[in-house]
């Protein structure tokens, strides 16, 4: 079973290219650079894959998952 989510940060360098906000609009906004939206975390359990699969798809891997108990 998957780890649960316990942080998202996006650290500096996005480049404005919207995936994450395409791929998990319910937890990331691009306004500018990408943020985690204010009521993001509330959907972190439950949109955890989406929120995964926006980290993997992210092309300069700014999206930085942390996991429970880490
Ligand atoms: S996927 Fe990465 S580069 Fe693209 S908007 Fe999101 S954080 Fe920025």
């Amino acid at each position: 079973m998957c780890k649960k989510i316990k942080k998202v940060s996006i650290v500096p360098g996005c480049i404005s290219c919207g995936t994450c906000e395409s791929v998990c609009p319910r937890v990331f906004q691009v306004k500018g650079v990408a943020e985690v939206r204010q009521d993001g975390p509330s959907y972190f359990q439950e949109d955890a894959d989406l929120v995964r699969e926006a980290a993997d798809l992210c092309p300069v891997s700014v999206i930085v998952v942390e996991d429970e108990n880490q």
